[in-house]
């Protein structure tokens, strides 16, 4: 009998009101995880309540303060990070190094924002009046709905919540339903290492529960990461409403790889960035630009390394590629394959869903390359988010750089080049939110700003102390102390 798992509302595991759960199963066998609240509107409500009575206090606990809980926090995933690496491969697919990562990226951020409780530096600038001392300081927003994809169960989250606690908001957290467990766990945490009730509320739901978050007009701020679609039609709601919003959206990232790159360092690049997370991240490198100079041997040396690629269960360490998340994701990925075809391109290697060795219980695709391909057709245009990559032929730099920039999305670009100035040449011209240099386009430090341009985001930036500009609004105070009235533009 599977586990029932229950929200999370003012510090109590509770039912939802309607008594309904999903049932979540693992992509890689079919087993079933667990069984998961499908939360309707009044159990929004009542999470939003328990955020709203939780917030006065919070929000008067000294930041510091704050911060102890989270550094403990930090301190019990990592003791606890096997184990939540391996609910992460379980309930999402990722092999389980990768899901260490994601553990890992998770702690950092947590310790990282818990150091911000003793910094969160402000402004003091010198007044234009004499006896009058001028700061600016932040202040939360109020109560944060925080939404998240699968791709980063436990990572995502802590990008969102930690900032988010530290600034001295409440937060009402509605993760994927496709990544319960690890939410479930991150809870727990929290909730050990001290968290007052209604700090944070867990709620399951499916994406009507989401869109209930958002239209909560208790709801400030709503922190979403996930598709361009559904980031948009957010987006409008608060637009129209005066919600703050920040939005981490999809990607259709480029490698770039000149005539004069190292082939093997960039092709070792290329697979892990096209096919990690069997190509399920925001960050994946899902087309190759490559320089004529390069073109023969690049494409016939990340051919090969696809093909040996190892599909299987992520709990098996010999697994190089998990399966997809779902059925859904599965059916995407073969429908961009029939697109691609039919507009011309060649599949050079995979191309179809994985079978055999007990992968017919699974959400397994080969890696693919496909080659051929024209900038502007919609397998280089589009996000497939699977283990799908395009070679696309360039002449020069020039071309390189205008293919990179010419797409919808603007989360990353990577390019190889042993030539210094051209690699600064790129880096200026380059239109991304985040570049990398002889390496891959995954693999983004939490202390750093992460986010991109385009159909990426809104502006926002999540990570470093970009998110704190994210989760807090500027309070300008003057304090005078000449004892008269000052005119400020006037008393010169
Ligand atoms: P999704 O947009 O389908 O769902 C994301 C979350 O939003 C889920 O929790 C979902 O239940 C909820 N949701 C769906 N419809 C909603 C609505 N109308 N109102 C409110 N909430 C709603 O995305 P996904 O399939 O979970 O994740 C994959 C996408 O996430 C990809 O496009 C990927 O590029 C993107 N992503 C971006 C980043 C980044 O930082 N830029 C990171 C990871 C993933």
């Amino acid at each position: 009998m599977a586990n029932t798992y229950e929200n999370y509302i003012g510090g109590r595991w509770t039912p939802p009101r309607s008594g309904k759960h999903f049932q979540r199963e693992n992509p890689a066998n079919g087993e079933t995880i667990g069984a998961f609240p499908d939360s309707g509107p009044d159990d929004v409500a009542d999470a939003v309540s328990a955020a709203a009575q939780a917030y006065p206090r919070w929000r008067a606990t000294p930041a510091p303060q704050r911060a102890e809980i989270l550094f403990r926090a930090a301190e019990m995933m990592l003791a606890r990070k096997e184990e939540l690496s391996r609910e992460v491969t379980v309930e999402m697919g990722k092999v389980l190094k990768e899901a260490r990562g994601d553990v890992q990226e998770a702690i950092d951020m947590t310790y990282y924002a818990a150091g911000e409780g003793r910094r969160m530096f402000g402004q003091v600038v010198p007044s234009e009046l004499p006896d009058k001392f001028t700061m600016a300081v932040r202040q939360p927003h109020g109560i944060v709905g925080a939404i998240t994809p699968w791709n980063f169960p436990l990572a995502i989250p802590c990008w969102k919540l930690m900032p988010a606690l530290i600034a001295g908001n409440t937060v009402v957290f509605k993760p994927s339903p496709y990544s319960p467990l690890s939410a479930a766990n991150l809870l727990r945490i929290l909730e050990e290492a001290g968290l007052p009730p209604g700090v944070v509320n867990l709620l399951f739901g499916e994406d009507d529960t989401g869109a209930a978050l958002v239209r909560d007009p208790r709801v400030a701020m709503v922190s979403f990461t996930g598709s361009m679609e559904v980031g948009r039609e957010i987006a409008a709601y608060c637009g129209a409403n005066g919600k703050r919003v920040h939005l981490e959206m999809g990607g259709k990232n480029a490698i770039i790889v000149l005539g004069d790159a190292d082939i093997d360092l960039a092709v070792e690049g290329a697979v892990w960035s096209a096919f990690g997370t069997s190509g399920q991240r925001c960050t994946a490198a899902s087309r190759m630009i490559v320089q004529e100079g390069a073109l023969d041997a690049f494409t016939e040396k990340l051919i090969a390394s696809a093909e040996t690629l190892r599909l299987g269960d992520g709990l098996d360490e010999a697994t190089d590629v998990g399966p997809l998340v779902n059925r859904l994701q599965l059916e995407k990925v073969q429908s961009y394959i029939e697109i691609g075809r039919k507009e011309g391109a060649a599949i050079a290697v995979g191309g179809a869903r994985a079978a055999g060795d007990g992968l017919d219980k699974g959400y397994f695709f080969q890696p693919t390359v496909f080659t051929g391909v024209r900038p502007q057709m919609r397998i280089a245009q589009e996000e497939i988010f699977g283990p799908v990559t395009d070679v696309i032929p360039v002449s020069d730099l020039e071309e390189a750089v205008s293919v990179n920039n010419d797409v919808p999305y603007g989360l990353v670009s990577s390019i190889y080049t042993r030539d210094v100035s051209v690699a600064f040449k790129a880096m200026e011209q380059i239109t991304t939110g985040i570049v990398y240099i002889n390496a891959g386009t995954i693999g983004a430090e939490i202390h750093l700003p992460f986010g991109g341009t385009r159909g990426t985001g809104n502006g926002h930036r999540e990570a470093g102390t970009a998110a704190l500009d994210s989760y807090s609004e500027w309070k300008s105070v003057y304090i005078d102390y000449s004892g008269r009235l000052q005119k400020a533009q006037i008393d010169r």
